[in-house]
């Protein structure tokens, strides 16, 4: 084992006995060595006596030549056990005498001693010379007498005694070793409890210690040596460390007291925000609750109101007490838009609104908006200028109708506070990600733009810039703040950068995802290639994106930006036998207008006439006569949508007119008998003047019990029930009726819930208490009268007569949301009636399309066949009736899937009608607008 990993008691022992050991070695080893050196030195000193001795005695032998007595003399040297040899010499190195301890032969020396001896006699040495080997010490003495040299005298002596002696000495030192190790082992022993052993009791404790961090432990106290210092010293570590382990339990506790207390308060804070969050939850759900009856309590009045001045209207007023009425009228429907948004609001506040999730044609959509706010920006005289790049996403899915809100409330704003300039929709696809797309949207005017300080807080709610302009202007203050967290909900982030004087710029950026692509355009472009095209525009940005559609078309083209430069090129054109085809022209160049353009072309013999398309703002009206004798082939409004463009110049270059002559329309006219159950004097009139003036019989119930009773008395066509009424409510009354009719075994009558209650969920309960349909209030005349076509067994529907707007005709000319056709035969039906027909139908289909829209998913969630073959037809029809073509052809898709009792394509179906419902009732909406502006 290594000595390191020794305990220190076996370390003690073994360096005690090493060292004992190495002590006693050494001591044993210089005795010998000193007996070695003194005996050797003794037998000199002996061997010099020995030499005079014998030199003295042997000298009277030696001159009398006696060898007998010399060797006598050397025998004598017998009782000298160490004596080996005695050898008397003459002068000349002769033998005289020798004497042999063991056996008396000559000179038995070894040859070391021979060569020394030799060598002395040879040089006749004159001292006593000495030689000390390993086994013998030689000595060697001339000798004189009275000065003669008589001889030389050598004697030799053996050392063997010696290492006997050194021998038992060894023996002896071994024994004494073994003996004093065995002591010096037994010591260290005794060593080892008297050190080791507190060393050992110190090391338990403290493994004691550090095992169960007991610092209440102390130690034997020991001798007062080092180590009994160690151990006070441990015991007093001890000492201090349970104290302040005691004075940690203690700061512990007093710790743990406070986290408990600190805990507590939490909770109690906890408990507090808690309740405070109930509390405001509930003031929120009260606001929630409140704003709903609010609306509802405004509806209820508003009814009376709109109601009231649209019979006003339709009474035959002189011009001043009209334009008055329909002020009222106005200011009734801005009221409304005003609820509207505020409910909007509220609901994005609460986080109740939910982004729908649909497949649409971003461009569409993007297209159809911005139609819808051409005639307001053109109105303005502003340019209206969109830039939607051709590799935009066909196909996207996202929620069409939120983001076009957004659009339009953005657009709406910047025509709406600019005065002069443009108003510009810039649309690019910026990054492509995992199926997603980024879509960036810049809405920029040339405004008078917004005040550094007024940007920070322009999205708050109810906040608006600049009072004067507002004024002017009117709105809530809402639009951007709606706007900004509809951006958000859909992941994006609407910034503002504007400059005061130099206009505004709104952006933000949405991820869509990528929908499967549409079918391809159903145009074939053949007849474009290679086709020369001149654009005449004097609007750069304009220009590049005819330009650029052109190109992609095949089209050659060139550019000029005005009247007069277009004339010059087409000369150089003619002259250079490459004539133009085509000549898209700007209603407003510089110089002169569309039409005088258009007129000098025409009459320009040295020109080949080209076919001729403008582009031109909302407020051109031209007929067709004066387009024919300028020699213009098709007319675009603008903002011309690509297909649009697409198809007009394939149209021309096909030599094909787009205009179609306009229908007529007839009012309609119904019979039956009505129930109204109504409490409210105001809704009872309204609803009654509405029934009596659209030829039906009305009875009145002011309440649910009261209609019960009439129902059970007389025979009914339609019952118009209001929700909520004293005694009895609409829908008591309704399960009470229902209940008659199945004790009388009478066919299920008609009954319609009349409601100001928008709340989700209350059509379903109208539904679920037996009612038929459902109708919002404040509800229009027109909207009744929907109804009561629907409803009303043997009445009359709104038909065309004379040219009815049958697909064919609107779609000549139907690329763009709504026919114009139809509409203006709407409006001239109107001027006929002296009513405002367009207006009325419109309404109505804006009311009841939502509405239908339920109906078919409630449709097909029963998997009712029939039903849905109804509503669609009905959809159709009314959409039909708008000139709402490419609605109405989705809603005869639906009804003839429907009819061949295909449910399962039902539901796509379903989705494509509400999608294109959207873009339908904004255009209709826009319309009305602009009827209820043409009227003031
Ligand atoms: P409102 O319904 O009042 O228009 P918005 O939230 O849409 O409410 O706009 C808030 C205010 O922001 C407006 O009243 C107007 O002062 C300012 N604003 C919005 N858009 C523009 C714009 N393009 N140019 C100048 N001011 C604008």
């Amino acid at each position: 084992m290594n000595t390191k990993d020794l305990i220190i008691a076996h370390k003690l022992r073994r360096m005690i006995l090493l060292t004992c050991g190495i002590a006693l070695l050494v001591a044993s080893n210089a005795f010998l060595a000193l007996e070695f050196i003194s005996y050797r030195q003794n037998l000199v000193e002996k061997s010099e006596v020995l030499a005079d001795f014998i030199a003295t005695n042997s000298s009277a032998a030696l001159s009398f030549d006696d060898n007998k007595i010399a060797s006598q003399l050397l025998e004598s040297l017998h009782s000298e056990t160490s004596v080996e040899t005695a050898t008397l010499y003459l002068p000349d190195g002769t033998v005289f005498a020798h004497y042999h301890r063991t056996e008396p032969v000559a000179l038995a020396i070894d040859k070391g001693s021979q060569a020394w001896l030799a060598h002395l006699l040879q040089e006749k040495a004159t001292t006593t010379e000495h030689r000390i080997e390993f086994e013998h010490v030689d000595t060697f003495k001339p000798i004189f007498l009275k000065g003669d040299h008589l001889g030389y005298m050598h004697i030799q002596f053996d050392l063997s005694p010696l290492y006997e002696r050194i021998r038992e000495y060894l023996l002896i030192i071994s024994i004494l070793w073994l003996l004093i190790m065995g002591g010096v082992y037994l010591l260290a022993n005794r060593l080892h409890q008297r050190i080791s052993r507190p060393i050992r009791d110190l090391v338990e404790g403290m493994q004691q210690v550090s095992d169960n961090q007991d610092f209440r432990l102390r130690l034997k106290a020991g001798d007062n040596d080092e180590i009994g210092t160690i151990i006070n010293n441990f015991n007093y570590m001890l000492g201090q460390l349970d104290e302040r382990e005691s004075k940690l339990a203690s700061y512990q506790e007093e710790l743990q007291q406070k986290v408990d207390e600190r805990t507590r308060d939490l909770r109690e804070a906890k408990e507090a925000a808690e309740s405070a969050r109930e509390i405001a939850e509930a003031a929120s759900r009260a606001k929630s609750e409140f704003l709903a009856t609010m609306s509802h309590e405004i509806r209820t009045p508003m009814n009376g109101v709109m109601g009231m001045t649209e019979l006003l209207l339709d009474s035959g007023l002189d011009i001043h007490t009209r334009r008055l009425a329909d002020i009222a009228h106005r200011s009734a429907e801005s009221l409304m838009g005003v609820i509207n948004d505020i409910l909007d609001f509220s609901k994005i506040e609460a986080d109740k609104l939910q982004l729908s999730n649909e497949d649409f044609d971003l461009r569409n959509m993007l297209e159809d908006t911005l139609e819808l706010m051409a005639g307001q920006a053109h109105r303005k005289g502003l340019e209206l200028v969109p830039n939607l790049p051709p590799d935009l996403p066909a196909r996207v899915s996202g929620d069409a109708v939120r983001l076009r809100q957004i659009l339009i409330n953005l657009l709406g704003n910047a025509i709406k506070f600019t005065e002069r300039g443009e108003v510009r929709l810039w649309v690019r696809a910026t990054r492509q990600e995992g199926g997603k797309q980024q879509v960036s949207f810049e809405v920029s005017d040339t405004g008078p733009g917004i005040d550094p300080k007024q940007q920070e807080k322009i999205f708050d709610a109810f906040s608006q810039a600049d009072g004067s302009t507002t004024r002017r202007h009117g709105g809530t203050g809402l639009g951007l703040a709606i706007a900004k967290r509809l951006v958000t909900l859909m992941g994006g982030n609407l910034e503002l950068e504007s400059t005061p004087g130099e206009g505004a710029n709104f952006r933000f950026s949405i991820n869509l995802a990528n929908a499967e692509a549409k079918k391809p355009l159903p145009v074939q472009t053949d007849i474009l290639h290679g086709t020369r095209v001149l654009i005449v525009d004097d609007h750069p940005v304009n220009r590049e994106i005819l330009r650029n559609q052109v190109i992609a078309w095949g089209m050659r083209e060139g550019c000029v930006t005005s009247g007069k430069e277009a004339l010059e090129r087409l000369h150089r054109a003619a002259l250079a036998n490459d004539p133009y085809q085509v000549v898209l022209l700007d209603w407003h160049v510089p110089g002169m207008d569309g039409l005088e353009l258009a007129l000098h072309i025409q009459q320009d013999e040295a020109i080949p006439t080209p076919c001729m398309v403008t582009l031109s703002s909302a407020d051109v009206d031209m007929d067709s006569i004066t387009m024919r004798d300028s020699g213009i082939a098709c007319y675009l409004q603008k903002p011309v949508r690509q297909q649009q463009l697409l198809e007009c110049l394939c149209g021309v270059m096909e030599k094909k007119s787009v205009l179609q002559p306009p229908g007529m329309v007839r009012p309609p006219k119904m019979t039956g008998k009505v129930l109204l159950a109504e409490d409210n004097k105001v809704n009872q009139e309204v609803a009654t003047s509405m029934l009596i003036a659209l030829g039906c019989k009305v009875d009145l119930a002011e309440d649910g019990k009261e209609a019960v009773q009439a129902f059970a008395k007389t025979s009914y066509d339609l019952i118009l029930m209001d929700c909520h009424m004293p005694e009895m409510d609409g829908f008591d009354a309704t399960s009470e009726i229902r209940q008659l009719e199945q004790e009388q075994g009478h066919e299920p009558i008609p009954i319609i819930a009349l409601t100001a209650d928008v709340q989700k969920g209350v059509k379903e309960r109208c539904l679920a208490a037996g009612m038929n349909g459902y109708q919002s209030k404040p509800f229009k005349q027109q909207q009744l009268a929907t109804l009561l076509q629907q409803w009303l067994p043997g009445s009359s529907s709104i038909q065309s007569v004379n040219s009815p707007p049958t697909e064919e005709n609107v779609r000549s000319g139907k690329n763009s949301l709504l026919n114009p056709e139809t509409l203006r035969q709407l409006r001239d039906l109107g001027h006929t009636a002296g009513r405002n027909v367009l207006k009325k139908v419109v309404d109505h289909f804006l009311h009841q399309a939502p509405e239908g829209m339920k109906k078919l998913y409630q449709a097909l969630e029963n998997q009712d066949a029939g039903q849905l073959q109804f509503l669609a037809h009905a959809m159709k029809s009314a959409s039909a009736n708008l000139g709402a073509m490419e609605l109405s052809d989705r809603c005869r898709k639906l009804e003839d899937a429907a009819g061949n009792n295909k449910l399962s394509e039902a539901a796509a179906l379903i989705d494509a009608v509400e999608a294109a419902l959207a873009p339908a009732t904004d255009a209709l909406r826009l319309e009305l607008k602009e009827e209820t502006k043409a009227l003031v």
